[in-house]
């Protein structure tokens, strides 16, 4: 297959999906870990075309849900600070702190910028020397690398008006945790193919051997998707827990080794509190001592951070997979994507903003029927 719409073909997704009930013959619940691949299968019905054994629930592979209000208070404290430029993707806006969002800060007075490439943000600290440039770097082990880029260039050319504020978070110990959770019901993965295609595979065969769990490397595009889900079903069916790739046109099991190497000099492992799960030991990723002086935390004294989350938002349920986004009371009602009380309602690859953008109405029909 050369081109994406290929990756749709409808004749192929029937096969596919023939093949799943025919091998599927009792309930079995796979979490797709990665939020693209969440919205992927909520947009094309994927998992109502599925046959009824086969559950999927939805992960906490969101980057904007995950990054703690901590982070999000501590970003919105620095952005307003006069001689700051805070850069950001533009998905990063409104994620809700607690009293305000970034866009809030920018209409304000602060000086936020919306870039789309973090080097755009390296550029500007040498455009604007009199300033202080911070680029908010958070998201998986997809991001990390061009955020690490950013950080060696400027050390290595003496930009010192840069600083990175990190919040960045790694999938295994999520799925660890996931797995150690006294609740959880997943008996499956679907790995991110975005990840792997940078960190390999190399760290899986651990996980699936110590939790006996099947993980499988997926792509996005409905294909990959189902092949990923039938792939899955058949080692569970076997009895079977290995990690077998089904994303081979962008993942080999070593990875990106230059982009692994850039990672391992300027970061180091961490613990890291995710945004409605809690604290999940070594999961993320920090500044290493020989970077350290690039840290924004470390950079700018805002003084204590004291978080005020909504008490209506069940985010945290939703991103271990415990409900679904629309068995919060909140959806759609007091929270929409206009005004989102929770992470999972304001980024693209949130679930609650998937349910809301492609299964609102049958939801609300569903409810006053
Ligand atoms: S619908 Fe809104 S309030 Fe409910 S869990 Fe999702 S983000 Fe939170």
């Amino acid at each position: 297959m050369k081109y994406l719409e290929e990756f749709s073909d409808p004749e192929l997704a029937r096969r596919l999906l023939d093949s799943i009930r025919e091998v599927a013959t009792r309930p079995w619940a796979i979490m797709e870990v990665c939020g693209g691949q969440t919205h992927s299968i909520i947009r094309h019905g994927i998992d109502q075309l599925l046959p009824n054994e086969i559950e999927m629930i939805h992960g906490p592979g969101c980057p904007v849900c995950v990054t703690p209000l901590e982070v999000i208070d501590r970003a919105l404290a620095i952005a307003a600070l006069p001689d700051v430029i805070f850069c950001s993707f533009g998905d990063m806006l409104r994620v809700p702190g607690s009293s305000a969002d970034l866009f809030r800060i920018k209409s304000a007075g602060g000086d936020v910028r919306v870039v789309y490439s973090p080097l755009d943000a390296l550029t500007l600290a040498r455009e604007n020397p009199d300033k202080q440039v911070v680029f908010f770097g958070i998201g998986f082990e997809t991001t990390a690398p061009a955020n690490a880029m950013t950080v060696y260039q400027a050390k290595r050319l003496g930009i010192r008006n840069y600083s990175l504020l990190v919040s960045h978070v790694l999938v295994p110990p999520a799925i660890s945790a996931i797995m150690e959770s006294p609740q959880c019901r997943v008996q499956g993965f679907l790995a991110a193919g975005h990840v792997c295609s940078v960190m390999g595979t190399g760290e899986y065969p651990a996980l699936a051997e110590k939790y006996r769990v099947p993980i499988v490397v997926t792509g996005f595009e409905p294909l990959d998707i189902l092949a990923g889900i039938r792939r899955t079903v058949m080692q569970l069916e076997n009895g079977r827990h290995e990690v077998e790739n089904a994303y081979p046109r962008a993942v080999t099991d070593e990875g990106n080794t230059a982009a692994i190497a850039m990672l391992r000099d300027v970061f180091e492992v961490t613990d890291r509190s995710w945004r409605g799960i809690g604290m999940i030991p070594g999961s993320g990723w920090r500044l290493s001592d020989k970077y350290r002086e690039f840290d924004a935390e470390a950079r700018f004294d805002v003084g204590g951070i004291h978080t005020v989350e909504s008490t209506l938002c069940r985010s945290g349920e939703v991103l271990q997979g415990l409900i679904k986004p629309h068995e919060c009371a909140a959806f759609g009602k007091q929270c929409t994507p206009r005004n989102p009380l929770g992470a999972t309602m304001v980024s693209s690859e949130g679930a609650c903003a998937a349910y809301y953008l492609y299964r609102r109405l049958e939801l609300t029909a569903a409810s006053h029927a």
